[in-house]
């Protein structure tokens, strides 16, 4: 703590990035305000992680009931924070905290910027699991799958979409579409049992078969790389649908193709070779293209920030300090920085995937988060008093009461989890109950107040 004195602090979002930064900022005894635009805490542990991890989502949710329960910590939920959202920036900025953390997570999508993008049928990766997830705005509208899902990328969120498709959708098939080829893939071998039991074998080999000279060019055995590659088809989750689960590997899509209702038919495709750069490699269009049907394309792609919500932002990033500070010079990794003044935002800093959009798994963000609070602390070191929490709290009341927003707190969140748990019975193929929209939420929060 800065000497004796205790100060406010605002955290901007209550994913793990977030509530790793109240929890050390409130251990040390500052008056914490958590501003979060969902109802429920969690971000995407809440709305992201696979429904079925129930260990994972069980043990950070009692971590974050836990957090929520401490006396100089104060929850508001609904409060979304952007040009025309309940709270601008300036608003925020404006409270009179000490500091101002923003963890809102990387909520922007990146453009697509492929013909047809548009079209019916073409779906980003996070609204999918946002969906699946309940989360309100996602939860609450149809999500129309075809048969034939072509899922773009290679990681551990591609293999969560196809989990889905597989699992809840039971769809026809779904393709992995991969731009490098097997050695490249990004996804944890342990997240594959989720989806081996479904393996199309013989498509893969012919794939390999179609492969493999690209393959060999670069020193890679195919044979090696395929016996490698479905080694890891072990401990595979029990098969529950005849989907068909296969891969196409060297391949980017061009363009997607329509029908007359602008529903997708399929992908126009080109193939890839593999150059070597360093240890590693990188894809090479060949200009040779072709077609892949399909009639649905999800892009597990990676997001970016969200541009709208008024921080400086560049490139899908906001934009960090990017001099080296004088104390400790990493610390610049986690100030919001304005490149149009060339001044560092004093007191705003960046964590999580806020900070470095898509990055890792929850220990990372909560690692951030952790660092950024250690970096929060030697700033509050040069600061002195801070204000009163009690008048940024009732400054922040009023401001919200005046914006007609409905914020939520730690006794309505009691409520919704009391009026959840009463639906058990009415859970669905997620394995819980969950209202999906904001309206039934904040409903139930009244009438669990009365
Ligand atoms: C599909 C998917 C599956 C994943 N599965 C796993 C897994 O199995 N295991 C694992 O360890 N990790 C997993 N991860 C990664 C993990 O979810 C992230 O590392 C972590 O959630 C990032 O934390 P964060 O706090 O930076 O952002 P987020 O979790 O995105 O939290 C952001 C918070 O900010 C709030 N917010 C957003 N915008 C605003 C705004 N404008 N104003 C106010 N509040 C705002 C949101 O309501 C949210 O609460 C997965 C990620 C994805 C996308």
């Amino acid at each position: 703590m800065s000497g004796t004195q205790t100060h406010v602090i605002i955290v901007a979002g209550a994913g793990p990035a977030g509530m790793a930064v109240a929890s050390a900022l409130s251990k040390a005894g500052h008056e914490i305000i958590i501003l979060n635009r969902d109802i429920k805490f969690g971000g995407l542990a809440e709305y992201g992680i696979f429904p079925s991890k129930l260990k994972l989502r069980g043990g950070l949710k009692k971590q974050y009931w836990e957090l929520l329960q401490q006396k100089n910590v104060h929850y508001f939920g609904n409060v979304s924070i952007g040009n025309g959202k309940d709270l601008t920036v300036e608003d925020v900025r404006g409270l009179g905290a000490s500091s101002v953390v923003f963890t809102i997570g990387a909520q922007g999508t990146k453009a697509i910027g492929v013909e047809g993008d548009s079209a019916q049928g073409v779906f980003h990766a996070k609204d999918v699991v946002y969906h699946f997830n309940r989360l309100p705005g996602f939860g609450d509208r149809p999500f129309e799958m075809g048969k034939h899902v072509a899922v773009i990328g290679a990681g551990d969120v591609m293999v969560d979409i196809a989990h889905w498709l597989i699992r809840y959708k039971k769809v026809e098939r779904v393709t992995a579409i991969v731009r490098r080829g097997p050695v490249e893939r990004k996804y944890n071998p342990k997240e594959i049992r989720s989806i081996c039991a479904n393996m199309d074998l013989e498509g893969i080999k012919s794939e390999f078969e179609r492969i493999k000279d690209r393959l060999s060019k670069v020193g890679q055995n195919p044979d090696d790389v395929l016996r490698v590659f479905t080694d890891e088809f072990t401990k595979c989750e029990p098969k529950v649908s005849e989907t068909k689960m296969g891969f196409r590997f060297l391949a980017s899509p061009k363009r997607i193709l329509v029908d007359s209702n602008n529903r997708v038919r399929g992908l126009e495709m080109e193939d890839n070779r593999l150059d070597p750069k360093g240890e590693d490699t990188v894809a090479v269009g060949l200009k040779q293209y072709y077609e892949f049907p399909c009639d649905s394309v999800v892009f597990a792609v990676g997001d970016r920030v969200d541009e709208t919500v008024g921080l400086p932002y560049k490139n899908g990033m906001f934009v960090t300090n990017p001099n080296k500070t004088a104390n400790d010079p990493d610390d610049a990794l986690f100030q919001a920085y304005d490149d149009s003044t060339g001044q560092v935002m004093d007191g705003v800093f960046l964590a999580g995937w806020a900070r470095k959009a898509s990055e890792g798994l929850v220990g990372v963000a909560k690692r951030d988060g952790d660092w950024c609070a250690e970096v929060v602390e030697r700033y509050l070191t040069t600061k002195s008093g801070g204000k009163d929490a009690k008048i940024v709290l009732d400054h922040l009341h009023s401001l919200l009461r005046n914006r007609q927003s409905r914020p939520v707190d730690v006794n309505g969140l009691r409520a919704l989890d009391v009026a959840e748990r009463s639906f058990a019975g009415k859970a669905d193929c997620i394995g819980e109950f969950k209202f999906a929209a904001n309206q039934d939420m904040l409903k139930y929060i009244e009438q669990g107040r009365m």
